[in-house]
């Protein structure tokens, strides 16, 4: 059972759907209830949305600072000469006025460019008019709360709202799949126009969450909170990073050059071999097999990188872009795992000797037997198209034997 928490949490955290940092935050904010609650004495069985968006204002309010070394690189840029293109067309004042803002943590944009993350705007808001009665009480949370109470209060309740409406009823959602893992909620939101998270819930509105006619309770899963607690000096870290990440990205910054770097497994790297198999798949994609340009076809692992950091032939096929972006990080289901283990061996070692690049079959196959072993059924899988399953054991058994097959 506590795989299938990892699982989840693992594929949460890497799952690239969120335009926003809100589930981290979302996520910390219940770590540390928790481990608060746990503090207390008495395991924590549920949350609010209150408790949540009062966690989420303090972690946030370190972010509405300018990033000091981004104003230091920028100074550097402008005093060097010729000016860059996106210096120029920016203009000096008004690069160094974006420099002077809290990074972006959000990836939606408007017609004036790129735009900040409410929470994010609105925390800086207030912090700004609280600056404006006493200087220093900007500094915290609580400082602000004593110095402005009406202004904070709005502020909480602001939070609070996006928090119910974005993220909480979004989190446990993979693909179109709903299934929590962490909480149940007692209404839902709409995923796109008339089709409810949870159908048969009552529909969040504002009114009803602040007249108390909704519960504004998260309710705590069986043993999530013996897990958050015991779990939380790995999530943290893990968390901490994702969103760096995230924030890295968004703002092009540097940090995101050097992870990938070090770690990263970078696309252009792969170019050798985009063509050779994008020929022994006749020009088709792998998964769905529709006809793709050779200049769109991606290279996929089918073990995912974040799982198996292997590039060898065996774990890559060409893909086209819908697919290879909603398979995302998500383990394949036996609709694309039965075929890639039963993918004829010798175009790829003809491929292999002809590039020179590593074929890793055995390596591949095993580390695939002990992902699959390992697995708790009901682990989401992709299963094609935008589509989202859950793996069962006979999946799995199947799976399981076609390996062993291939290795006698
Ligand atoms: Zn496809």
């Amino acid at each position: 059972m506590d795989t299938l928490f990892l699982e989840r949490m693992l594929l949460l955290l890497s799952q690239g759907s969120f335009t926003t940092t809100y589930k981290y935050a979302l996520l910390l904010a219940l770590i540390d209830l928790n481990v608060e609650g746990a503090g207390r004495g008495g395991p924590v069985s549920s949350v609010t949305t209150r408790q949540l968006a009062e966690r989420v204002i303090v972690l946030y309010w370190p972010h509405t600072r300018p990033y000091a070394r981004r104003r230091a690189a920028l100074r550097r840029l402008m005093a060097s000469r010729p000016l860059t293109p996106h210096l120029r067309r920016a203009g000096r004042p008004k690069a160094l006025q974006d420099a002077g803002r809290a990074l972006l943590q959000s990836t939606t944009s408007h017609k004036r460019g790129r735009s900040q993350a409410e929470i994010v705007s609105k925390i800086a808001d207030l912090r700004a008019a609280v600056r404006r009665i006493d200087p220093r009480a900007d500094r915290r949370p609580h400082l602000a709360q004593r110095a402005d109470p009406k202004g904070f209060e709005r502020l909480v309740r602001e939070v609070e709202w996006v928090l119910a409406e974005k993220p909480i009823p979004r989190l446990q959602v993979v693909g179109r799949l709903h299934e929590p893992f962490l909480y149940r909620l007692d209404w839902t939101i709409e995923q796109s126009k008339g089709r409810l998270i949870e159908p048969g819930l009552p529909k969040l509105t504002e009114r009803a969450l602040r007249d108390g006619s909704l519960s504004n309770a998260l309710t705590l899963l069986p043993g999530v909170h013996e897990r958050l607690v015991s779990l939380s000096a790995v999530l943290r870290p893990l968390i901490h990073r994702h969103w760096s990440d995230m924030v890295a990205r968004l703002n092009a910054l540097p940090e995101r050059h050097l992870e990938s770097f070090l770690f990263g497994a970078s696309r252009a790297s792969l170019a050798p071999v985009r063509e050779p198999l994008w020929s022994l798949q006749g020009g088709r994609c792998f998964y769905c097999a529709r006809r793709v340009a050779l200049s769109d076809a991606e290279v996929d692992h089918v073990l995912p990188w974040s799982r198996l950091a292997e590039d060898g032939l065996e774990n890559l096929v060409v893909a086209c872009a819908d697919c290879n972006s909603a398979k995302s990080d998500l383990l394949p289901g036996r609709e694309a795992v039965l075929p890639w283990l039963g993918r004829p061996a010798a175009g790829l070692t003809r491929t292999s000797e002809a590039t020179g690049w590593p074929l890793a079959r055995d390596r591949v196959r095993s580390t695939c037997a002990v992902v699959y072993r390992q697995l708790s059924p009901g682990v989401p899988v992709w299963r094609g198209g935008g589509d989202v399953g859950r793996l069962t054991e006979d999946e799995q058994r199947e799976i399981l034997t076609a390996l062993g097959r291939l290795e006698d």
